[in-house]
């Protein structure tokens, strides 16, 4: 195994066959190199990003996801620019350079309505990245948010396989399209983020190979790989959640990879174990994203059962990733921590 580990550590890639391999492996090492190469590009310094989760409301209606518009259970809201500028100032203020918006399809919000929204935080913090992840949106849609000052965006692909795709959302979604958008949103200029659930229905260690070759072609700046955790409310409320193991292995694949990469340890994972975002940042991970929200949007927002940081306020959540950071013996950088570009195998 280490052979092969090594490989990746030097080569960056490996073939279909030896990346299903390191995926089911159970080997320390993997994670040994993932740390050295990142603090090679990075030293112990990990990026926060403040997310704000702006709407609750989505006409989509992806299988997994607690926030599908069948989910009568779900409980919606939406903030209003004035809330989100008032996450944003909370945020400024708690150190944080990077607000991510963050939310389900919600056709209230226009371009006009969003680009408004851009425009003021840039306005007011020009020191600081803009990241949206508000779903797919027309080229034209993305292209005047990045002119009203967005730099960034996340759009996880979900799964490269088209079958497998079809299995986690209904027919009026598709790959083919989420990929352009992906293509979009790159060809605009934005820094771009895809990325993957690990262990959704139907995954196999095949489909995962797709992934990482498809992030092989889309060369992003940030990729969010998280467990698939069930909503009780949705078509997949008896499945199984995904493997912190599984997950753990492909952040550390991702970083030898591609060593500049931006990999956060997500909430999916402090969901699935306590020490969940902890050990993904010893598996190679380098940025953390802490719930700017405020207290009565963190109950409604609910992707998935058991959502961690639910009652905890922008000021406990911060604290606490940085004690957790500390605790492993890595600080936080206060910084918008841009992509430093580096070209993939
Ligand atoms: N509407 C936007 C952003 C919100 S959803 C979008 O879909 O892109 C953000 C991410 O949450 C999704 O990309 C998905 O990968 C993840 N997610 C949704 N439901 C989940 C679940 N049940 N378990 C784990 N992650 C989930
Ligand atoms: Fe809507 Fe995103 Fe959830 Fe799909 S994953 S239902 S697009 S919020």
């Amino acid at each position: 195994m280490r052979d092969l580990i090594d490989k990746l550590t030097e080569r960056h890639t490996l073939s279909r066959d030896e990346f299903k391999t390191l995926l089911a492996c159970d080997s320390p090492y993997l994670y040994e190199r993932a740390r050295e190469a990142r603090r090679q590009v990075y030293g112990s310094r990990i990026f926060m990003r403040g997310l704000i989760e702006i709407t609750s409301y989505c006409k989509n209606n992806c299988y997994y996801c607690g926030l599908r518009r069948d989910n009568t259970n779900a409980e919606r809201y939406r903030l209003t620019g004035e809330q989100i500028l008032a996450c944003c100032k909370a945020g400024y203020d708690l150190d944080f350079r990077t607000f991510v918006l963050q939310g389900g399809e919600d056709d209230y919000f226009t371009d006009d309505v969003l680009a408004g929204i851009v425009r003021e935080i840039r306005t007011a913090y020009p020191d600081c990245a803009i990241s949206l992840s508000m779903g797919e949106r027309s080229y034209e849609s993305c292209r005047r948010l990045f002119d009203a000052g967005a730099d960034r965006y996340l759009l996880r692909h979900e799964t490269a396989d088209d079958a497998h795709y079809s299995a986690l959302h209904p027919p009026e979604m598709s790959l083919v399209n989420r990929k352009k958008c992906l293509w979009d949103l790159k060809k605009i200029g934005y820094q771009v983020g895809c990325g993957f659930m690990v262990g959704s229905p139907g995954q196999t260690l095949d489909h995962i190979v797709e992934d990482l070759l498809f992030i092989e072609e889309l060369k992003p700046a940030m990729v969010g790989v998280g467990p698939f955790i069930p909503h009780s409310s949705t078509p997949f409320a008896c499945e199984k959640p995904g493997s912190l193991r599984l997950t753990l292995n492909i952040l550390a694949i991702l970083r030898l990879m591609s060593p500049n990469l931006l990999i956060p340890a997500t909430t999916a994972l402090g969901t699935i174990d306590g020490a969940g975002r902890e050990l993904g940042v010893q598996a190679g991970a380098n940025v953390v994203m802490p719930n700017l929200s405020p207290a009565e949007a963190r109950k409604k927002y609910l992707l998935y059962d058991n959502k961690i940081c639910t009652d905890e306020s922008s000021a406990e959540c911060r604290f606490c990733i940085q004690n957790r950071l500390k605790s492993i013996g890595y600080e936080i950088a206060v910084s918008r921590g841009d992509y430093i570009s580096h070209e993939f195998a």
